[in-house]
Parts: structure tokens; sequence; C-alpha cells
């Protein structure tokens, strides 16, 4: 190890001590006064590693980590970045978490969370074992601007020899990162979706075809520009999936099959997940964890130990529940609403905007989101808004057809405990990101005083 790389270890050490004896643990502060004083630190830690996952893609990656983790931690240590510190120094002060004074890493193994712009500045120095790719919808308006630059940056991430790319079949944009592949390339996709439309509207960025710029043909959609497409010219078409997913809405298990392994394996897994875009999070784990060897057996085991991260779908048990989902862009919302639902049970709708940096300062995408569609359907007793902008979603819901006189705006996110105290079986609460963590707070202390 470099000596820069010492002091920096020993620095972030230091500062990781500081906010555990000050109560403010969990925090990428650690990684981030290390890396500042030594920039080949992760890189130096990271080469330690003997086995590596990285979990990228523009939705659904802290879910997907998380089912991931719990699958290969039934029986082997492994480091994780729990709880989306996907960036530079997040994955660093994670790091600095397993090793020693001497710079030696005390866990040789670690399925990470990476974030798309930080993934290729990683792998310049270090190829994981595997990459999985969930998806590449269009995010935040204002964060990296264009799909096109996402894939650009994931597609320098992933084109190298050496490392498994595991990747969506069914999205076209992250189906495309496998094309100039020759080895190593395994797709996942969903041979039977519950919920099959050709209607939706929803946001269908990528369905273009990346060599003609002909409109793709679908077949079917499932959610955005997910589901069963070809290009018209014949450049290219949803791959037959080497693992193909089925999931039963009523028994909520998801049935996994091989259709390029001979014999070709099917299993079942019990879901403990919603929606059919946590399937997809839960069929794309699966799938590295096939890659990887762990056995279909060792998969059913290890299901059970997974938790939700915050607000992944998060239960807080009480009356009614309360479910907290981040919510970040139209596909994420959409894909939210469409597991609410599933939902037949009366219910409260929240959403929490807020318009911070984190959030996306521009909240013109609240207009994408498919209210339309979605409130005939929900089951929804009353809806109540919340964060700083709040009366542009009131606003939102209202042009949407929602009764105003259902609609309830609340000033303070403290308040929502109270204002969700209503006879109804569950409470949604569909947060933007910087809200996210102080309603984590709120609903748990709410509910365990309610
Ligand atoms: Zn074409």
């Amino acid at each position: 190890m470099r000596i820069r790389s010492y002091f920096g270890l020993w620095l972030g050490r230091a500062t990781k001590f500081a906010l555990r004896i000050s109560g403010r643990s969990g925090t990428s502060l650690p990684g981030l006064v290390a890396g500042k004083l030594a920039p080949h630190l992760l890189q130096d830690l990271m080469t330690q590693l003997t086995d590596c996952v990285m979990v990228t893609g523009t939705n659904g990656k802290t879910t997907t980590t998380a089912i991931l983790y719990a699958f290969l931690s039934e029986d082997t240590k492994w480091l994780t970045n729990r709880g989306g510190a996907n960036l530079h120094q997040g994955l660093l002060a994670t790091m600095l978490g397993a090793s020693t004074l001497s710079g030696k890493l005390l866990v040789k193994k670690a399925v990470l969370e990476v974030d798309e712009a930080t993934l290729p500045k990683i792998t310049a120095f270090f190829h994981p074992t595997a990459i999985l790719v969930t998806n590449v919808l269009r995010d935040q308006l204002d964060r990296y601007g264009e799909v096109d630059q996402t894939l650009r940056l994931l597609s320098e991430g992933t084109s190298y020899p050496g490392t498994a790319l595991v990747t969506n079949g069914d999205d076209p944009l992250a189906m495309s990162l496998g094309i100039h592949r020759s080895e190593l390339t395994y797709y996942y996709g969903f041979t039977h979706s519950p919920e099959v439309t050709t209607t939706r509207a929803d946001v269908r960025d990528g369905a273009f075809c990346l060599l003609c710029g002909q409109e793709l043909v679908y077949d079917y959609f499932i959610y955005g520009q997910v589901g069963s497409y070809h290009c018209p010219n014949g450049h290219f078409q949803r791959p037959v999936p080497d693992f193909g997913g089925q999931y039963d809405g009523i028994t909520g298990q998801l049935l996994v099959e091989e259709f390029k392994s001979r014999p070709n394996p099917v299993f079942a897994i019990q879901s403990p997940v919603r929606g059919i875009f946590n399937q997809y999070n839960l069929l794309a784990a699966i799938s590295v964890a096939r890659v990887l060897g762990i056995s279909p057996s060792k998969i059913q085991k290890g299901i059970v130990n997974y938790e939700a991260p915050t607000g992944r779908f998060q239960v807080f048990q009480g009356t009614p529940s309360r479910i907290l989902a981040l919510v970040k862009n139209p596909t994420g919302a959409n894909s939210v609403l469409r597991a609410i639902e599933e939902d037949e049970n009366d219910k409260v709708v929240c959403f929490i905007i807020n318009d911070d940096d984190a959030d996306g300062r521009d909240v013109s995408w609240l207009w994408d989101i498919n209210i339309e569609e979605f409130f005939p359907r929900s089951v929804c007793k009353s809806w109540i808004c919340a964060g700083t902008r709040s009366l542009d979603m009131a606003l939102r819901l209202a042009y949407a057809g929602v009764d105003r006189n259902s609609i309830k705006v609340v000033e303070k996110l403290s308040q929502l405990v109270d204002a969700t105290s209503v006879n109804v079986h569950t409470v949604y609460l569909l947060s933007t990101y910087t809200a996210l963590y102080p309603l984590n707070e709120i609903l748990r202390e709410g509910v365990k005083n309610g």
C-alpha cells in the first residue's frame, strides 16, 4: 500500500471513530476525508478483494443489492454498502469499516451498489467478478442529463473481458450493453408477466433501435420501455433469457427457469417483495447468484434473511400499517403505483415531494406520473400531500381528476403520523430522497408511541 494510503486510512478510521462516539455513524464522511487525502486508498483496498459483485443501473440498485446480499451472506461473510452510499466515498467508507490499521482487508468478498457515473472510475483500476445492470431508465431530469450519457458510462464500465455481465434482457438499453461482448454475458427476463399490457402510457425513452433509430416494435410492455421488443429492420431483439422468470401473483412465488443450461434447472422462490418492478430486482439477484455458482436451495434459504432497505417498501407495523417507498423519477413512481394497485384493500396514499438538490430541483416529472391510470383502480380513501412541493403534487392530483375534497395538504412531516391515523388497512407514503430518512425516524417513533 502507498504511504499516502496509510495516512488516508488512519484519518478515515479516526473520523469513523469520532463519528461513532458522537452518535453519528453510518455516513460516508470517513470515506470522503480519507479519499481526499489518499486518492488511491480505495484501489489499494479493493484490489485485495477475491470476489466482488457490483450492482448498477438507474433503478432498483439498493433493493437488488440487499436481496443479493441475503443470498450471498447465507454462509460466508460479505461486505456491502447498505443504505445506498454508492459513490466513491461511500464505497471507501464500506472498505474502511473492514480493514485493519495496517491496511489489510479482513473480508475479501463484497457486493456493492455502484452509481452509474462512478462505475467506470472504479473499473479503471479494479475489475469485479461480476457486474449487474438492472435497467437504464430515465432518471431525475437534472442529474446526469440524458439516458445516452448513462449508457455511455455503463458501456465504458463493462466493456472489457474477464468480468461477467448480467443484464436485463427485457430492457433494450440494458441489453445493448451485452451486444459487443463475446463471453460471460447473461440475460434475465420475464417469460410471462402477471400484468402484461400494450396500452400503458409509461415513459418509453429507450424504445428506439440503437443501430438504425427506428422505433422498436413491441409484442408487449411490462413497464417503461421494458418488454418484448425487436427492431423492424432486424438489428436486434429481446434475447432468449439465460434466466427466465414467471411470477405468480396469487402464491407470491417467482419461478426461475435456466433456458440455456442443460439440463435446465427450474426452481421456485417465495418472493419477499411487491410489484413487478421488484420481481425484476429479485430475478436479477437470483441470476447473479446462479452465475456465481450459488445453488437454488441456498438461494431459497438465503431469501428469508432479506430486509427491505429504508424506503424500499419498508413496512412499519401498526394500525393502520404504513409502508414507505422512495420515488425519484416517473418510471420508478409508476412502478410503485402499480405495486400499490395490487393491494385491493382500502388505503391512504401520501406524496412527500421535496425539491432539494438530491431530489432534483425540477419537479416537472410529477406530470409524467400516471395518476390518471392509477387513481380509478387504487381503492384510495384519501390523498395527502406534504414536502416543499406539496402544492404542486396536490395540483397534479386534482388535474388527474382526483376529488379535491379527498386531497389534504400537510405542512410538516411530523404531522403525517396523526394525519394518517385513520381507519384504513394501509397507508402508503411515497417520498423523494431528502424526506426519506426524516420520515423513517418519524414513522419509527410515531408507530412506537401510537
Ligand atoms: Zn434497427
